[in-house]
């Protein structure tokens, strides 16, 4: 087949997890297909995915699927293959890969870290600023001589960046070696769409503009056994004016608190040492559930009843950290004294054409709150710099903000103008080599203050909840304390995965390095 009937024959297809008759309908068709059927049948399903759609919110109710299973016909098709899934982005895209891994695990593939011997090779993308975009599309021109000599494998591109049309709109017209396309909204589709690749040969777009519903009891292979990432929430309902975020990800859904917490119980059961509870906006937790006035704060003061040593959350917005969350992490016990809230910026004007909903005053008076009630917590952040037309004085007040705070740590950015949101389309009047030279300024004060905080830690035994073996020394262990402080020192690998004490003997910007104290030994 020619590039020309490939781009013909490509498809997008937009459905209902509900309609799950006329899918199986589908694959009969596909099963049963004959060369020209096909173009019949790409050419009336192709639709593009909608960032209008996707804007729009209804007041649909979300409804809760219990029920994937594999369809008996696909139990073994990847028997003697091999996947290998790429992530880019955030924690919930790490987790969307253990739940596509679990998937593909079921469907008889095995994982490889090789491409060269994958049969099957998943780009679990990120949308969130251009360049993260760019790596994705690098990383496509990498593989297209490896798709060329190996024609049977199978190039998927999924996750946030599958949602937009303009990046669809450009693997179609530029990128033709890709298979797969699939979005944020129907990864439970997989066994299906990657049979559809197979069979079929062509490209399959399956991309829904949806507002999403909660797909639970799929399968996941988790990475790792010590730390667990747990969905609560699916979403975002916020609109920050710079962000992609509640197009890629549909409308802020809650899990029901039953089923979260069965999964925690289930993963304390296992052994696992510590969960984090995941969402966009993880602090609007219940604000979906129609039936029951039931919040994070609520969630996590049954969670940590449960037995297992370690409880973290993120992310959280500042609008929606309420009193009752704060009291039930006032509690302590597995709750970590580590919050992690994004504040983006330390100007009320900025914060406004931001659309944050809240102050640098209102933000500065949570932050007591929060230090009043837990006086030992360590508090990170995100910062964006250059938003459209950021003054000096504006920049300067995100400057002293940092300091008030007394932030231990901070993801910095420069503002990426994302297609389809509303401050992409303001003028901006702050030239770029600004914006680098304001990053740098802002990083310099991060190190600063992450030095400092680290300072403390000097000659303290400190909880280390052991991950592995360093990075760049396979004889040094690596883990993190309860404010998060990642921490290396020399001790036996039996400790992997278990909670040690550790003294702290030096401290540096960003790492603390220590040995393990007497009481640790005893673990062993
Ligand atoms: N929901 C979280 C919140 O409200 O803070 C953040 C989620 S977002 C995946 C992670 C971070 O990416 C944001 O906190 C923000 O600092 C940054 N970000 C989002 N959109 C951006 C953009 N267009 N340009 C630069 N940074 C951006
Ligand atoms: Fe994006 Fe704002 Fe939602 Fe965070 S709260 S995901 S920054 S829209």
């Amino acid at each position: 087949m020619n590039e020309q009937q490939r781009k013909e024959m490509s498809q997008i297809r937009q459905g209902n997890p509900a309609d799950v008759k006329s899918e199986q309908d589908n694959l009969e068709r596909i099963k049963n297909k004959k060369p020209d059927d096909f173009v019949k049948y790409f050419q009336t399903t192709y639709e593009t995915p909608n960032l209008n759609k996707a804007r729009k919110r209804g007041k649909q109710d979300i409804k809760y699927h219990e029920d994937f299973t594999i369809p008996d016909e696909l139990q073994n098709i990847g028997q003697g293959k091999k996947y290998l899934i790429r992530t880019y982005g955030c924690q919930m895209n790490e987790h969307d890969t253990e739940v596509m891994a679990g998937i593909l695990t079921e469907l008889g593939f095995e994982s490889t870290s090789d491409a060269n011997e994958a049969d099957i090779i998943l780009l679990n993308t990120c949308a969130i600023r251009e360049n993260a975009e760019n790596k994705v599309f690098g990383e496509l021109g990498h593989l297209k001589p490896l798709k060329q000599n190996r024609p049977d494998l199978i190039l998927g591109v999924c996750g946030c960046m599958s949602q937009e049309e303009s990046v669809v709109n450009k693997i179609l017209e530029k990128h033709q070696h890709v298979d797969l396309i699939f979005g944020t909204h129907n990864i439970h589709r997989l066994p299906q769409l990657i049979q559809e690749a197979i069979f079929g040969k062509e490209m399959v777009v399956e991309v829904w503009s949806k507002e999403g519903d909660v797909i639970e009891n799929l399968p996941k292979a988790r990475n790792g056994k010590t730390k667990a990432w747990v969905n609560i929430m699916y979403g975002c309902d916020k609109f920050c004016t710079y962000c992609i975020v509640p197009m890629t990800r549909g409308k802020e859904r809650s899990r029901r608190p039953e089923d979260i917490i069965q999964e925690i119980r289930h993963l304390a059961a296992q052994g696992y040492q510590e969960v984090t509870l995941l969402g966009q906006n993880v602090n609007a937790y219940g604000k979906d559930l129609a039936d029951m006035d039931y919040g994070l704060g609520d969630l996590m003061d049954e969670i940590r009843k449960i037995d297992i040593p370690r409880v973290r959350f993120t992310t959280s917005h500042p609008r929606d950290f309420d009193d009752r969350l704060i009291e039930v992490l006032a509690k302590g016990g597995n709750l970590m004294p580590y919050i992690h809230l994004p504040v983006q910026s330390g100007s009320s004007e900025v914060l406004k054409r931001m659309n944050r909903k809240y102050t640098r005053e209102s933000y500065l008076e949570l932050v007591r709150k929060i230090k009043k009630a837990i006086p030992h917590a360590a508090l990170t952040t995100d910062i964006i710099v250059g938003f459209p037309n950021e003054t000096e004085e504006q920049f300067e007040e995100t400057m002293t903000l940092y300091e008030e705070v007394g932030f231990e740590g901070a993801y910095t950015f420069i503002y990426s103008p994302r297609e389809g949101t509303p401050a992409a389309k303001k003028e901006d009047n702050v030239p770029m080599d600004v914006k680098k030279q304001r990053l740098y300024r802002l990083n310099e004060r991060v190190n600063q203050y992450s030095r400092e905080a680290l300072k403390k830690y000097q000659d303290q035994v400190v909880d280390v909840l052991v991950e592995g073996e360093s990075k760049n020394n396979p004889d040094v262990l690596a883990g993190y304390t309860p404010e998060s402080k990642l921490v290396n020192f020399r001790g036996p690998k039996s400790v992997i995965g278990k909670i040690v004490k550790v003294k702290i003997t030096n401290t540096k910007s960003w790492t603390l390095d220590g040995e393990m104290a007497e009481e640790a030994v005893e673990v062993n």
